[in-house]
C-alpha cells in the first residue's frame, strides 16, 4: 500500500555512548524509548511513551548505557553515530555542578556574596551553541538547580521570536518537543535579525537585560548560585567579535566555552588573560549539528513567528483586531539623523543617534511588520523596558485610518506603545 512507508514502525538499538541523529521530514514523527535509558539534548526520555516531534525538527537521541528506540513515520534522514563530544560536554557540566555546590555552601556563611557559574557559549554559526546551552541547562535542572538561560542570538533565538534578546529561568529539563518555556521570560525587542543594523542599540539592550537579571539575582540566592548559561550569535568577526567581548564583560561571564574554532579560542584567551577569574575552554563541535544556509534560516525565522501566534501544533488561536491610527503609538529606535545638515558645521555628516526614539507616521510601509508591545508607561521608558509580546500588522486602511493586526489573544493590548524594526511576517 502507498501509505505503508509513512506508517512504518521500526526499532533502532543503540550501544552505549552512541546517538541516533534524526531530521524530521515535512510530517510529524512519532518516537518512543522501548528499553534502556536515553536523552535528547540533556532531557531524559520517558519509558515507552510515544512522543510526536513536529516537522523539520532536528535532534539526537543519546544513550550513556545503551537503549532501544522505536520510530513511527518517515524521516528526512536518520543515522547512528558512535563518535560524539558528549563526554567532554558532560565533564563541563560536572565542573559547573561543583561550582554551584560550592557557591551554595559559601553563601550560607556570607549571604549574598557568592555567584554561581556564568557560562557563555560562543562559536561560529552551526557549531551547536544553542544545543550545548540546552544540554547544560537540562542537566543542571535535573539535579535541582534553577539556572537562567540568556539568549542573545537575535537571528535564531530559542526563547521567543527572532529579533529579540531574552532570558528565562529553567526549572525543569527542557521539553524535547515543546522547547523552552515562554511564561517567565524577560524579553527585549531589537527588531532586526542582524546586529549590524544598530550595534549600539544591541549593546544597550544587552546591558538592560543584564542589569534587570542582576537586580532579580540580588534577591534570589538560589538563582544566583545556579548561575547563567548564555547563548550567543554565530557572528564572530569584526563587530560580531566586539559584541561577544561586550557580552562577556556585561554579564561578568566567568566561563567561556568556545565550540569548534581554534582561532576564536586563542583570540579570546589572549584578550582575557588579564582576568584570572575567567576560564576559556575549547570544545569540539558535534558532527551531528545540521548546517543551515541563509534560505533555511529565513524559513525557520518565519516558522518561529508563526509558532508564536498559532502554537507548535496549531493549538493557539490568535485574534484579529482593528484599531484607529490614534490609538497606537509606533516607535522606531535609532531612526533618522540627529540634526539637519544645515545645522552642522560645513563638511560634517549628520550622524544617526542609535538610541533616538522616533514616532512613526502610520502608513502602508508598516504592512506585515512585527511590532513589540512595550511595558513602558511613558515613551522615554521604551528603550529600557522589556516587552509583553508581539503583534503583526495585516492591513492598513489609510482612508479610514484603521489598522488591522494579529495578536495572540482577544484582549486589549497591555500598552499602546509599540516598537517597530525591520522584522516582518507574511502569513502563508
Ligand atoms: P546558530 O548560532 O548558527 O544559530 P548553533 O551554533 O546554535 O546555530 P544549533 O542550533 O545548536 O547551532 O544546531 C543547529 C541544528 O543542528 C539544530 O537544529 C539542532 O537541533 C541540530 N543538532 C545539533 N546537534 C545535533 C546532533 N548531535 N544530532 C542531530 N542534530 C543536531
Amino acid at each position: 500500500l502507498a501509505a505503508s512507508s509513512s506508517s512504518s514502525t521500526r526499532q533502532v538499538k543503540l550501544d552505549k555512548e552512541c546517538e541516533l541523529r534524526v531530521e524530521v521530514g515535512e510530517t510529524p514523527l512519532r518516537f518512543r524509548l522501548l528499553n534502556g535509558t536515553a536523552e535528547i539534548f540533556g532531557t531524559e526520555l520517558p519509558p515507552e511513551i510515544w512522543l510526536t516531534f513536529p516537522p523539520r525538527l532536528k535532534f539526537a537521541v543519546f544513550t550513556w548505557y545503551g537503549a532501544t528506540v522505536e520510530l513511527n513515520g518517515t524521516t528526512e534522514t536518520d543515522y547512528t553515530a558512535d563518535e560524539t563530544p558528549m563526554v567532554s560536554y558532560v565533564n563541563v557540566h560536572a565542573v559547573l555542578d561543583g561550582r554551584r555546590s560550592r557557591t551554595k555552601a559559601s553563601s550560607a556563611d556570607a549571604p549574598g556574596s557568592s555567584q554561581g557559574p556564568r557560562v557563555i557559549v560562543v562559536g561560529p554559526t552551526d557549531s551547536g551553541k544553542s544545543t550545548l546551552s540546552k544540554m547544560l541547562l537540562s542537566w543542571a535542572a535535573k539535579q535541582g538547580w534553577k539556572p537562567t538561560f540568556v539568549d542573545l542570538d537575535i537571528g535564531q533565538g530559542s526563547i521567543t521570536i527572532p529579533g529579540c534578546i531574552a532570558a528565562t529561568p529553567i526549572e525543569m529539563p527542557i521539553d524535547s518537543v515543546e522547547g523552552l518555556p515562554l511564561e517567565m521570560a524577560l524579553v527585549y525587542y531589537f527588531g532586526h535579525t542582524t546586529p549590524s543594523v544598530n550595534a549600539e542599540l544591541y549593546k544597550v539592550l544587552v546591558k538592560e537585560l543584564a542589569q534587570t537579571l542582576e537586580r532579580q539575582f540580588s534577591g534570589n540566592a538560589e538563582a544566583r548560585a545556579a548561575g547563567m548559561v548564555i547563548n550567543t550569535m554565530g557572528w564572530i568577526e569584526g563587530v560580531g567579535y566586539e559584541l561577544l567581548l561586550h557580552a562577556i564583560d556585561t554579564f561578568n561571564a566567568n566561563i567561556v566555552l568556545v565550540i569548534g574554532q581554534e582561532k576564536l579560542c586563542s583570540m579570546l584567551k589572549d584578550v582575557l588573560k588579564n582576568k584570572p577569574n575567567v576560564d576559556v575552554v575549547k570544545l569540539q563541535k558535534s558532527g551531528g549539528v545540521v548546517s543551515r544556509n541563509a534560505k533555511v534560516r529565513q524559513k525557520s525565522r518565519n516558522y518561529r513567528i508563526r509558532e508564536y501566534f498559532y502554537g507548535l501544533t496549531n493549538d493557539l488561536s490568535p485574534h484579529s483586531h482593528i484599531a484607529s491610527f490614534n490609538d497606537l503609538f509606533v516607535y522606531r529606535i535609532g531612526g533618522g539623523p540627529q540634526a539637519p545638515r544645515s545645522a552642522l558645521p560645513i563638511g560634517a555628516e549628520p550622524s544617526a543617534d542609535p538610541t533616538r526614539l522616533v514616532l512613526v507616521t502610520i502608513n502602508r510601509d508598516l504592512l506585515h511588520s512585527v511590532l513589540a508591545v512595550s511595558f513602558a508607561k511613558e515613551p522615554d521608558q521604551i528603550i529600557s523596558s522589556n516587552v509583553a509580546g508581539f503583534i503583526c500588522i495585516t492591513d492598513i486602511d489609510i482612508q479610514r485610518k484603521k489598522i488591522t493586526y494579529l495578536a495572540p489573544s482577544a484582549g486589549d493590548l497591555p500598552s499602546k506603545f509599540l516598537i517597530v524594526g525591520s522584522l516582518t511576517w507574511l502569513e502563508t
